[in-house]
């Protein structure tokens, strides 16, 4: 089967994969923008079990269940703050999608969707992050063959052509 890798303006909450990934922040106990969504719709047993994690550090990944979501678990990964790109961000930023395409396919997901890591509340350069995430999941995709399908999901329509035209690998 050949693998996919589609864009999707939208809201990630709504995705029919096998995981959608948080942005979330060290804490793992929720926030806003795509965090907020995600815990909303997932409901009340998602923070429970993000209670047991003892939180995450940045470019790390945890990986719960998805709860009411349509996906099956949601893998938390926490972007770096953008301090102006001297602090090993770009690196930190490849590290979250690295290590969430690892937790992926450790559990046999099949289809992922990434929301754009640490381009709202954390400053990211959305270009720049966009380059950063598309290089990973390419390399990624020519190593490892359980992954059928990798859905950029993008909010609003600017974000949305900055991916096409990343597009297609
Ligand atoms: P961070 O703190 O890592 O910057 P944010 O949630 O503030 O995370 O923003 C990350 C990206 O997610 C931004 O590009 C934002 O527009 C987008 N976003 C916010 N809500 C959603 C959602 N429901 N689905 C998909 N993307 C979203």
């Amino acid at each position: 089967m050949k693998t996919t890798v589609e864009v999707f303006e939208g809201d990630i909450t709504t995705l029919n994969v096998d995981a959608i990934v948080n942005a979330a922040n060290k804490s793992l106990l929720g926030g806003g923008g795509v965090d907020g969504a995600i815990h909303r719709a997932a409901g009340h047993q998602l923070l429970e079990e993000c209670r047991t994690l003892g939180g995450c550090e940045t470019g790390q990944a945890k990986l719960t269940r998805g709860y009411k979501l349509p996906a099956k678990y949601i893998i938390h990964t926490v972007g770096p703050v953008w301090y102006g790109g001297n602090k090993n961000e770009d690196k930190l930023l490849s590290n979250c999608y690295k290590n969430s395409l690892e937790l992926a396919m450790n559990h046999k997901v099949k289809s992922i969707a990434f929301p754009s890591i640490s381009t709202g509340a954390y400053g990211f350069p959305f270009e720049r992050a966009a380059k950063i995430a598309v290089k990973v999941v390419q390399d990624f995709l020519e190593e490892n063959k359980t992954i059928k399908k990798v859905v950029f999901v993008c909010f609003g329509k600017d974000a949305f052509e900055v991916y096409k035209n990343l597009l297609p690998l």
